[in-house]
């Protein structure tokens, strides 16, 4: 799942990952509950997430390599966030032997990002932090489209509009082959 913070990756990842019966993996989740349980990567971790700054690729490609590593197959929400994670993303996939089949753009307007981020009330919403984490987004992730368009790999769904009517564009998007365009 890819896409700008409040685009829906976390909402429509667990409706997939149920119509699919695979796990839902969502790195932002697994930095929060490692924040939460005050473990030696969450204390690492944490003065990036709530300075809405990325955390570092050393940090995350260890995390995401274990975890990918005990599930035969899965739908990834919020990784890869940089081009180069994207690279190492390709390594693990290939190491553990495990094809990436689509990646689900999400795009959602600016105002409407604002609006539903504003309205979520996490500690990371915070207006100074949500205009960090945008920046961050459009500086570092959003380079991503163009990796993954390159390899034929993007399916891009319109994800403005309500959570009902995106969910059947996410579903026949990922029935569709990869590269089939968009889904409005
Ligand atoms: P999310 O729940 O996906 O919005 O992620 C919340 C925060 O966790 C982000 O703003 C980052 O600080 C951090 N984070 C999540 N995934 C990554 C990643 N792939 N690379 C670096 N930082 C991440």
């Amino acid at each position: 799942m890819l896409g700008p913070p409040g685009a829906g990756k976390g909402t429509h990842g667990k409706f997939l990952s149920k119509l699919r019966g695979v796990p839902h993996i969502s790195t932002g989740a697994m930095l929060r509950d490692n924040i939460k349980e005050r473990t030696a990567l969450g204390q690492e971790a944490q003065k990036f997430v709530e300075a809405g700054e990325l955390v570092p690729d050393r940090v995350m490609v260890g995390m995401v390599r274990d975890r990918l590593a005990k599930e035969e197959s899965f739908i990834l929400d919020g990784f890869p966030r940089t081009v180069e994670q994207g690279e190492a993303l390709q390594e693990i996939l290939k190491e553990q032997n495990k094809p990436l089949t689509h990646v689900v753009f999400l795009d959602v307007r600016d105002d409407e990002i604002v609006k539903r981020l504003t309205g979520r009330g996490r500690e990371d919403d915070k207006p100074e932090i949500i205009r960090q984490r945008l920046k961050v987004y459009a500086e570092s992730t959003r380079p991503l489209i163009k990796f993954y368009s390159d390899q034929g790999l993007l399916v891009r769904v319109d994800g403005n509009g309500s959570i009902e009517v995106n969910q059947q564009k996410v579903r026949r998007a990922v029935e569709a082959p990869a590269h089939s365009g968009w889904f409005n």
